[in-house]
């Protein structure tokens, strides 16, 4: 991860991490991408880590290691460097983004609709991704044996089941990038590949992820290249897990080992292992919300070729806001071959529903950032 071709990047003043910490770290905005971490351009110098959901030096010792080369600081998605010439990019103007379309579809793989969180779309986007040969690997987010969110990255469609459904606390799916470079000759014979950035990856992330993301690629940072498809989450807020699951625990006697699934309608609903459901009241979980997140503008994911969500979207289905040309061609793909249905809507919504849905996200949208304040 050392090769930086800095493109249309003037750097009048250069940031490094100990301005990383001062400014986003120590004054709770870091949303524990591990962008800074993963690519820091002294990795084999063990200057910095995260410690949890905290990125660290790993010993003052370590400090002097630091090139000093900004790097760190430039792709932090918190950091106002780059918004303007990624936002130039993206073609974005507004808080919902550039948006191409917007539809509602499900999946069609019986298996998938089971775990996936919504209409299974994320899922079955990168099982297609994979069945078709576009995808090397996916960085996905997994479940430990405590409920806790792992970030990972896969190389074969039959790891993807495991990742299907949402994780209500962070996952740093940013993070497993900084071990692409271990990838085992075992994979790279298998897909036959002989250099490693030809390797083809699929991201799935929050939308600071997937701003990081798109930073990065602004930089041309190597091989942030091998990322083709960046697929984003729709977020309202990410909470904090030791704190999730203490008031979880309390207000319904569920220990994360035990938990099966977590799904946010209006309330925050737990499915235990013996499948019985439990709803705890959203407000309840206030105090759980990451302090990053109450100064979060971003809803639907402007940084992704597509976002998914729930929001707006008709019973069993999932809301897909496609934003690149990548991602329409990609949605077209998958409807055309059958692996996802789009919602039929009905004769007499049809001039409105798109507007409709539009303005709904504006809506959710402001709403977010008004409970910041
Ligand atoms: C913290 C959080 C808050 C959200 N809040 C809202 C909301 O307010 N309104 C709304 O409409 N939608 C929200 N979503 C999105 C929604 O919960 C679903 O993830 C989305 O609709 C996709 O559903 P699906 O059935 O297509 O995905 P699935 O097929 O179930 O796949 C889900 C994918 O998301 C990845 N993933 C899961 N959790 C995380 C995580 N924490 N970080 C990174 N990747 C992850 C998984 O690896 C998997 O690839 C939120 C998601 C997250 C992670
Ligand atoms: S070497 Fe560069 S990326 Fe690493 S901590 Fe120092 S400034 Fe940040
Ligand atoms: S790059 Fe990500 S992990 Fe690092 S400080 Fe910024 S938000 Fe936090
Ligand atoms: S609310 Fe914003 S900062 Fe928090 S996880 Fe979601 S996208 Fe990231």
């Amino acid at each position: 991860m050392e090769e930086v071709k800095s493109k249309n990047l003037l750097l009048k003043e250069i940031k490094t991490f100990k301005e990383l910490e001062k400014e986003i770290i120590d004054n709770n905005k870091c949303c524990a991408c591990g962008a800074c971490v993963a690519y820091c351009t002294s990795q084999g110098f063990d200057v910095i880590k995260m410690d949890g959901n905290k990125p660290i030096y790993i010993t003052d010792a370590n400090i002097d290691n630091c090139k000093e080369c900004g790097i760190c600081y430039y792709i932090c998605p918190n950091t106002t460097p780059l918004i303007d010439q990624i936002n130039e990019e993206f073609q974005i103007i507004d808080e919902l983004g550039h948006i191409i379309t917007v539809i509602a579809a499900k999946t069609t793989d019986q298996e998938i609709k089971k775990l996936g969180q919504d209409g299974g779309i994320v899922t079955t986007v990168l099982t297609y991704l994979f069945e078709q040969d576009r995808i090397d690997a996916a960085i996905v987010s997994e479940y430990d044996e405590n409920f806790k969110p792992v970030p990972k990255i896969i190389y074969d469609k039959k790891d993807l089941l495991k990742s299907a459904g949402t994780r209500y606390s962070i996952s740093s799916n940013i993070l497993p990038l900084k071990d692409f470079n271990k990838i085992s000759q075992e994979i790279m014979n298998k897909k036959d590949i002989l250099n490693i950035e030809d390797l083809s990856i699929a991201f799935v992330g929050t939308p600071c992820q997937c701003r990081a993301i798109r930073k990065m690629q602004h930089l041309s940072i190597s091989p942030i290249y091998s990322i083709r498809f960046v697929i984003g989450l729709f977020c309202f807020e990410n909470f904090d897990y030791d704190k999730l699951f203490e008031i979880i625990e309390k207000e319904t006697k569920l220990v994360p080992a035990n938990v099966l699934k977590a799904q946010i309608k209006k309330n925050f609903f737990v499915t235990s292992r013996e499948n019985k459901v439990f709803e705890v009241d959203i407000k309840k979980l206030d105090e759980a919300v990451r302090d990053h997140c109450h100064e979060c503008d971003e809803f639907t994911g402007r940084f992704s070729d597509f976002s998914v969500g729930a929001s707006g979207a008709p019973e069993g289905y999932s809301i897909i806001i496609i934003r690149t040309n990548e991602g329409q061609n990609l949605i077209n793909s998958l409807l055309s071959e059958g692996f996802i249905d789009k919602y039929n809507i009905p004769a007499k919504e049809i001039s409105e529903w798109k507007t409709k849905k539009i303005n709904w996200f504006r809506k959710m949208t402001s709403l977010k950032t008004k409970k910041g304040k």
